[in-house]
């Protein structure tokens, strides 16, 4: 059961008045299930953290290795901006793993190993790394839209900050996938 912060009588703590007078409702039934998207989210960042690193290193494009590294500096950022959402609203950060996550980053660690010293070696890692933004700007999206439904216009702001950010990577490879097949053709001609 989500745990509510006001007793049975319907009387406010401080921490409750103040909140309301944000506008805030965090008696919706969406909150809980908010801060459980929340946790899910930050743990995936914290997994991309670690896995992005990797990923730059595999890269043969400097192209591709320096849009990894930009990605990764902008991770840590996003890290931030969530605990920041989580501390407007007065809320502590569950723990959570993602599973999603996990898998996405698995998948890409197993075609980097198959695709080591070969050619198509960045494409395989630029489609790694578009299923995971997408996997990203799904959950933001989501996120996004409950913390306006909740009147969370702080935390709204900051998670609007991370999606723009995963849909700007998610284009930026986009555009790097272009230029290889770009070069390829051209090789061929
Ligand atoms: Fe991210
Ligand atoms: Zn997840
Ligand atoms: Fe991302």
């Amino acid at each position: 059961m989500p745990t509510r912060t006001s007793n049975k009588r319907g009387q406010l703590n401080s921490r409750e008045t103040h909140r309301r007078q944000a506008l805030e409702d965090t008696e919706s039934p969406l909150h809980e299930a908010f801060l459980d998207e929340v946790a899910d989210i930050y743990n995936a960042e914290q997994q991309l953290i670690k896995a992005l690193p990797r990923m730059a290193k595999a890269a043969q494009s400097e192209e591709l290795r320096d849009a990894f590294e930009a990605h990764l500096g902008e991770t840590e950022q996003q890290a931030q901006r969530i605990k920041e959402a989580i501390d407007s609203l007065g809320e502590s950060l569950k723990r959570k793993k993602c599973k999603g996550m996990e898998g996405l980053i698995d998948e890409g660690k197993e075609m980097m190993e198959e695709y080591k010293g070969d050619p198509a070696i960045d494409a395989v890692l630029i489609a790694a790394a578009q299923k995971i933004e997408h996997y990203e700007i799904a959950s933001y999206g989501t996120i996004c839209t409950w913390a306006e439904q909740m009147g969370h216009s702080q935390a709204l702001r900051l998670f609007k900050e991370n999606l723009g950010e995963e849909k700007a990577a998610d284009e930026k490879l986009t555009g790097i996938a272009e230029t290889f097949a770009n070069v390829e053709a051209q090789e061929q001609q």
